[in-house]
């Protein structure tokens, strides 16, 4: 069986706009869901972020309402018919703007509301009739209650990273949210996982449904290079830039546990002369949206970030993820890994795990994942000039020394920062060198360093002389800490 999109029945507004992405094949969720949602019966799907469900959803579900298609401008001609629901604004923000392009060359109106933003703009648009509406549930509610969005006339509803939206308690909201709904309405459920709890939601509000899995829940995609290191406290930002020095990383994101270490770890990454954003729920949704898109076009490195603030984005080619804190939930580890090695590229999750809980959250991680995990030590290579190199020449990283003033806080604080300054005394060309891996293989020349250190038996030069003997984490921890 082929998987190509020619062989489905898209309408031709619809085979159009997916000609026009480029995509040629099904994903794999897309040549399960696609067929199952064109009969309008429910799907819970379970299918790792980056696995194209979102196209796997929203093009049958456009296919069957383009009998209501209209050119009317009366708002009464175009009553919200699908609600698509998600756990966070970047995820609205992202889902809504695919089905904008699937459905561009269709009559089909489309639009996102989630919260942080002002109400006003939202609700002209949803004055105006739309079919499509993508929504956080927060500030759907927020529209139902001002009259805003009127939902009798849904008939198909998907609710997608189901699982995160029951982390963030979202539960009661969605509860109420299903209420305002038609009975006869396909359902669709989307979640990376099937806990016992997304299994109790599907049996309240899922009729009959059909199953769709693309992979294991909890699997972790092959491509991903997966490597723990023991490394604790100030160490760990040693060990982060040690190895995006070592292995030529050019972006990645680095997770940590809460708010308030994002914004810490992200402004001394920031001195220590990275490029670096964060990425956290107390931002506002602007500066949220910026730096997203800094980073989408390369000008941020490194993306600190939170779970909930990083969940699902759809952003290609991150060569790394960054474990900076071990998630304290398992099941995050699945989905913090999943925004590299994505669509068969391959990928490197480096993950440090320090004293404390650390120990039992790896194991846990070890247990969903069904993979045993070594824990390496990583032996710090000499990260600044010492001795009579150090004579004033440390001019080689310009955060460290920089004047004070240059190093506020400002929008393109990093640029300020790295701007060419006069340095006391000559510097040594030695120091000024970026780092360069060991050549790579015939064949190997235009691959990024990161991806053909990762094939390699002996690994590249650096990461392979400071590994030491592979230790199992149980043994690792019960030296260490002692229950
Ligand atoms: P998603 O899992 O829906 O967030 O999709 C991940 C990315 O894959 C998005 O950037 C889509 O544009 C892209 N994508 C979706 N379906 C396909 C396909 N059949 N071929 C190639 N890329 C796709």
């Amino acid at each position: 069986m082929t998987s190509s999109f020619s062989n489905l029945s898209l309408a031709e507004p619809l085979a159009r706009a997916v000609a026009e992405m480029g995509y040629e094949n099904m994903t794999p969720i897309q040549a399960q869901a696609i067929p199952v949602v064109l009969t309008g019966k429910d799907v819970m799907g379970a299918a790792q972020t980056g696995t194209g469900k979102t196209a796997a959803f929203s093009l049958p579900l456009l296919q069957r309402l383009l009998k209501h298609e209209n050119s009317s401008t009366s708002p009464a001609r175009h009553p919200v018919r699908a609600l698509v629901l998600l756990p966070t604004r970047e995820l609205a923000d992202q889902v809504a703007q695919q089905i904008k392009l699937y459905a561009k060359y269709t009559q089909l109106r489309s639009a996102v509301v989630f919260g942080g933003m002002d109400m006003k703009p939202q609700t002209a648009e949803l004055k105006k009739g739309v079919e499509v509406l993508v929504a956080t549930p927060g500030r759907l509610l927020d529209h139902i209650e001002a009259k805003n969005a009127v939902l009798n006339q849904v008939e198909y509803v998907v609710l997608d990273e189901a699982d995160r939206m029951l982390d963030i308690g979202f539960l009661p909201d969605l509860q109420r949210i299903l209420s305002y709904l038609p009975k006869t309405r396909t359902t669709l459920l989307f979640s990376a996982t099937f806990s016992p709890e997304i299994k109790r939601l599907a049996g309240s509000y899922l009729n009959d449904p059909i199953t769709i899995e693309v992979a294991r829940p909890n699997e972790t995609a092959s491509t991903v290079e997966q490597r723990f290191f023991a490394v604790d406290g100030d160490d760990k930002r040693r060990a982060l830039r040690q190895i995006v020095r070592q292995r030529g990383i050019t972006q990645a994101f680095v997770f940590v546990n809460s708010k308030l270490g994002c914004a810490r770890l992200a402004r001394s990454l920031e001195r220590d002369g990275l490029k670096t954003s964060a990425l956290h729920g107390d931002k506002s949704q602007d500066e949220r949206l910026k730096s997203l898109d800094a980073f989408k076009r390369g000008e941020v490195e490194l993306l600190v970030c939170t779970d909930v603030a990083a969940r699902g984005l759809d952003i290609k080619d991150v060569p790394a993820v960054f474990n900076f804190d071990i998630p304290f939930n398992a099941e995050d580890y699945v989905h913090r890994i999943g925004r590299t090695g994505r669509a068969g590229a391959s990928g490197l999750a480096v993950s440090f795990a320090g004293g404390g809980n650390d120990a039992r959250l790896v194991a846990d991680i070890e247990k969903l994942i069904k993979k045993k995990i070594d824990i390496e030590a990583l032996e710090f290579e000499d990260d600044r000039p010492r001795g009579r190199f150090n004579d004033g020449r440390r001019a080689w990283r310009e955060g460290d020394d920089a004047p004070r003033e240059a190093r506020r806080e400002s929008d393109d604080g990093y640029r300020e920062r790295r701007a060419p300054r006069p340095s006391a005394a000559p510097r040594d060309p030695f120091f000024d060198q970026p780092y360069e891996a060991a050549a790579p293989a015939d064949g190997e020349a235009s691959k990024p360093a990161w991806e053909t250190a990762s094939r390699q038996a002996t690994p590249v030069r650096g990461i392979s002389a400071n590994i030491k003997t592979r230790r199992k984490v149980a043994a690792l921890f019960k030296a260490q800490q002692p229950q």
